[in-house]
């Protein structure tokens, strides 16, 4: 069974500063912000990476998504965030359980 770290975080065994949570999602904030909001939304579910994502589990994906905003507005930046998904080493994912980087405010990296 997969135990990464975000496995961990979801399961309540590591700590994590939440700022939203339900029965499908869990959003905490990034250990090493790269801009002044740099939240992450991850699924309580273990999927590895969105090129594993799996036709049944869109709805988990659509989900956090969904969420955005609401968090966004919650942390105080309204309507303005940009939204990063990370995808296999070489694009530069590092921990191996899909996650959406939620980025707003200060230091907001530019677009590619
Ligand atoms: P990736 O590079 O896989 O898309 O992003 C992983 C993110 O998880 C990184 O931005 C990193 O700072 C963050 N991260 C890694 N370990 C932890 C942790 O233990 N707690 C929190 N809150 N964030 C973490």
């Amino acid at each position: 069974m997969a135990d990464d770290i975000f496995c961990q975080i979801v399961a309540g065994r590591i700590p994590a500063e939440i700022v939203y949570q339900d029965e499908n999602m869990v959003a905490f904030k990034d250990i090493h912000p790269k801009a002044s909001v740099h939240v992450l939304l991850v699924p309580r579910k273990h999927i590895p990476s969105l090129a594993e994502l799996k036709a049944e589990d869109a709805p988990v994906l659509a989900h956090l998504m969904q969420k955005a905003g609401a968090v966004a507005q919650k942390l105080g930046v309204g309507k303005n965030f940009k939204l990063v998904i990370n995808t296999g080493p070489e694009a530069g994912q590092v921990v191996m359980h899909l996650h959406i980087h939620l980025l707003a405010g200060k230091g907001l990296p530019q677009s590619p």
